[in-house]
């Protein structure tokens, strides 16, 4: 069935699938085939031209070859296209892959060679802009710098809202007017489409590790970027060229995870605010970053977003032997990096997610990053609690850290 004029929860169920019945099945088709027969060589060759250069298969022609199109792939991307209020989206073999493809597209075909970054970034994201490795020159800037750091030569501006791991909100549609003619990418990856449409602020691309909310079970890796037409086909290049391509079978896993996406972003997000709630309270814990909590920017995230997302993060008192306890003492948390699955993970930015970037711009030692999942939120506090040593020695310690530290936290 079409689903224009539905609602985001219709759309997220029904989205690119609108030749199901039309084929008599119910579930999703998974087509993995790596070649494709051709009916003669000119038709072939013409599709093949045609998406090489970033274009469509030619009906008459086939998909050819699944470096250029999967149609399982492309179900996926018209789904989050809609859900993104896009026109399109490109997927690719990871978040990273997407991010290179972006930059890479935005660069090379417009000879622009220079790049301006409003961090904090996703470690693995900053990395790849300051590693030098894609040959642009970057700059990275605090939002309000954007305008003073745009040159004649800069071919994109990337920010991430809300920001990893401090959860810091950018002003979408501020960024963009500050960047002017320069095409402005979005990484939308702790909001999710349900939460924050950077398209309809004026964004030309909006990014997903789809690794993380999208795919919501952990067991896919993945990313995708909705966007317009033009942006679309110069991604495609990139990708039939340089091969980030997402595998079929991660395709058929993320668009099942749409379907689930809204309640599962609502209903995780019920929780964030009741821990993030519950720590501001706590006498470990300094300060909860959690967007629209005190001191944060609110009208912002009213005006960008519709709600705070699942994410949550913590800057302990104790400092990096207080992280050290919690990320080892938790049980119901697994310790471990990434986010946006059914289970809650915390993990330690500065070491892990973000060890990459460099020393002026990485977090603070103190700080924790929470993905809070689908658990009851009452077992979560209870797990928290457990595992958040308010004075250090009031709890046996169950960490095997060093015997240097354990002696000085008892001695305190
Ligand atoms: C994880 C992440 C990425 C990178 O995605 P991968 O799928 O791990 O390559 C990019 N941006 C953000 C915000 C992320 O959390």
């Amino acid at each position: 069935m079409s689903t224009l004029g539905l609602r985001p929860d219709s759309v997220a169920v029904h989205s690119g699938r609108e030749d199901l019945k039309e084929l008599g099945v119910h579930a999703l088709p998974i087509d993995l085939s790596s070649t494709n027969p051709l009916p003669d060589i000119e038709s072939g060759g013409d599709s093949y031209e045609s998406m090489a250069t970033g274009g469509y298969p030619v009906p008459e022609g086939g998909s050819v070859y699944s470096r250029l199109w999967n149609p399982t792939v492309a179900r996926f991307e018209t789904a989050l296209a809609e859900l993104e209020h896009a026109s399109t989206a490109v997927a690719f073999s990871s978040g990273m892959a997407a991010m290179t493809a972006a930059v890479l597209a935005s660069t090379a075909f417009s000879q622009r060679r220079h790049v301006v970054a409003v961090r904090p970034l996703y470690g693995g994201t900053d990395h790849l802009l300051d590693s030098g490795l894609l040959g642009v020159e970057v700059t990275f800037c605090d939002e309000q710098d954007v305008a003073r750091s745009i040159r004649p030569d800069t071919a994109l501006v990337i920010l991430e809202t809300p920001a990893n791991p401090t959860l810091d909100l950018v002003d979408i549609r501020g960024v963009v007017a500050q960047a002017g003619d320069v095409p402005v990418l979005v990484d939308n990856t702790f909001a999710t489409p349900i939460l924050q449409n950077p398209v309809t602020l004026g964004a030309a691309m909006s990014l997903h590790s789809a690794t993380k909310y999208l795919g919501g079970h952990g067991d896919v890796t993945a990313g995708v970027i909705a966007c317009g037409e033009e942006t679309a086909s110069a991604l495609r290049r990139v990708r039939a060229v340089t091969g980030g391509l997402l595998h079929p079978m991660g395709a058929y896993l993320l668009h099942r995870g749409l379907t689930t996406l809204p309640i599962r972003v609502r209903a995780q997000q019920a929780s964030a605010r009741q821990v993030a709630g519950w720590l501001a309270g706590h006498p470990a814990v300094k300060r909860v970053h959690y967007p629209g909590s005190e001191g944060d920017p609110r009208s912002l995230l009213q005006h960008q977003m519709r709600g705070s997302g699942a994410m949550v993060a913590a800057t302990l008192r104790g400092g990096y032997d207080a992280a050290h306890r919690l990320t080892t003492s938790v049980d119901l948390f697994t310790h471990a990096v990434s986010l946006g699955g059914v289970d809650s993970l915390v993990q330690h930015p500065a070491a892990l997610t973000h060890r990459p970037v460099a020393p002026e711009a990485r977090p603070s030692a103190s700080l924790v990053r929470f993905s809070i999942g689908l658990e009851d939120p009452e077992d979560l506090i209870a797990d928290l609690d457990r595992a958040l040593v308010s004075h250090p020695g009031q709890q046996a310690l169950r960490s095997a850290g060093s015997g240097l530290r354990e002696a000085a936290d008892r001695r305190a």
